[in-house]
């Protein structure tokens, strides 16, 4: 018999369409910088209900930019999750700013907003709110933590395009910057990319140049204008989309709302499986959201079991996985940030962090394979 196939965590979905879309737009006149940039900037922020939308090559680019519209400069503080991917902290440290580790619930793995009106000084300028595994954060809770200080609410949305907040809002139209990937892994793709939606006009003015090298027009501009003369205002960087990317990003768009209902459906399966058993439990969801469902995480039982589990399941051909290490605990932070604030439940959940595979691929037999393989490995201890 041969071994089953191997799932892994996320993956993909191309299809023909896309493929068309692309095919078509490297026919076109415009490899970068035309049409299809301004195309898919309007698709994302319809879809969000914000007003602006800036593309660029990354979801590391799109928070770059959001600290850059913010002005974030040498001596300011910034307030990240200490449990997240490490390009929600890199961000800062890219401006010469200062990542302060704000804690995470325990269950839900979110921003705690007790722990970051504890850490709020005045050199404090924004706050960036992780949507972690799809679920918004607690924004409204964090506008409260703020008060009325003059400090911005950046949400890094990279798990969470498709979910709503339990007021409706879509993610990219709660706080006053939205970051999104569209790496491989992420609801949709557009191979590399990102993209940062808006209601601040100032903001989406500063991130277009800044992804252009910090200059006031772009080349599609200038050849309208028949002019060649431009001017760099400030120090910025390549950050542009492709055409073909964009063409594909608009595209992957249209399927988003099914590919949500997918994702939630083998969700469903999991929360129903795992609900009697006490080996694992899932993250706890918040009522009247909707939930994106980039990632399914567990918190298991047995902490200690977590890389014996990983192993066995892999070699099952489950591709579980680990979303996240405390940013704080990695070699470059420990250097940079030795007198990092210590997050206690953020260091307490990390060992016990398990993601299970979850992506439209999946059929309901891959999803009870996995229910299955999780359930024996963690009762062999
Ligand atoms: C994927 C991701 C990023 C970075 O996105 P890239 O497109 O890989 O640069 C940032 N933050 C979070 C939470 C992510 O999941």
């Amino acid at each position: 018999m041969s071994s089953p196939a191997f799932i892994p965590y996320g993956k993909q979905s191309i299809t023909e369409e896309d493929v068309h879309a692309v095919i078509q737009t490297l026919q076109s006149d415009w490899l970068t910088t035309g049409p299809k940039v301004h195309e898919f900037e309007r698709d994302l922020a319809g879809y969000c209900g914000a007003q602006h939308a800036v593309a660029v090559n990354s979801g590391t680019a799109a928070l770059h930019c959001a600290m850059a519209a913010l002005d974030i400069k040498p001596g300011d503080e910034v307030i990240v999750p200490a449990i997240s991917f490490v390009a929600t902290a890199n961000c800062v440290v890219y401006r010469g700013g200062t990542p302060i580790f704000a804690d995470v619930h325990a269950d839900s793995v979110l921003i705690d907003a007790v722990d970051v009106a504890r850490k709020i000084t005045p050199q404090t300028k924004a706050i960036i709110a992780v949507d972690y595994a799809g679920q918004p954060a607690d924004y409204s809770a964090l506008r409260d933590a703020i008060g009325k200080r003059d400090i911005a609410l950046v949400a890094d949305a990279c798990h969470s395009i498709g979910g709503t907040d339990a007021d409706g809002r879509k993610a990219g139209n709660i706080a006053d910057l939205s970051a999104f990937s569209f790496h491989p892994v992420k609801p949709i793709t557009s191979g590399e990319g990102g993209a940062i939606t808006t209601n601040n006009a100032a903001y989406d003015k500063r991130m277009r140049a800044f992804r252009n090298h910090g200059i006031d027009t772009d080349h599609r501009e200038r050849e309208k204008q028949g002019a060649w003369h431009y001017d760099m205002q400030e120090l910025g960087f390549n950050y542009r989309l492709t055409d073909f990317q964009c063409a594909l990003a608009s595209s992957q768009l249209k399927k988003l709302d099914t590919w949500v209902t997918r994702r939630a459906a083998i969700a469903e399966a999991y929360l129903t499986a795992f609900a009697e058993f006490d080996g694992v439990s899932p993250l706890k969801i918040f009522p009247a959201v909707q939930h994106a469902w980039h990632i399914f995480v567990v918190l298991l039982k047995d902490a200690g079991n977590r890389d014996a589990m990983f192993t066995e399941l892999r070699r099952r051909g489950i591709g579980a996985n680990v979303h996240y290490r405390p940013i704080y605990q990695h070699t470059y932070y420990r250097n940079a940030f030795p007198s990092s604030a210590i997050c206690p439940v953020a260091e307490k959940v990390f060992p016990a962090l398990l993601t299970l595979p979850l992506h439209v691929h999946m059929t309901n037999d891959d999803v009870r394979r996995v229910i299955k393989a999780v359930k024996e490995t963690a009762e062999k201890e």
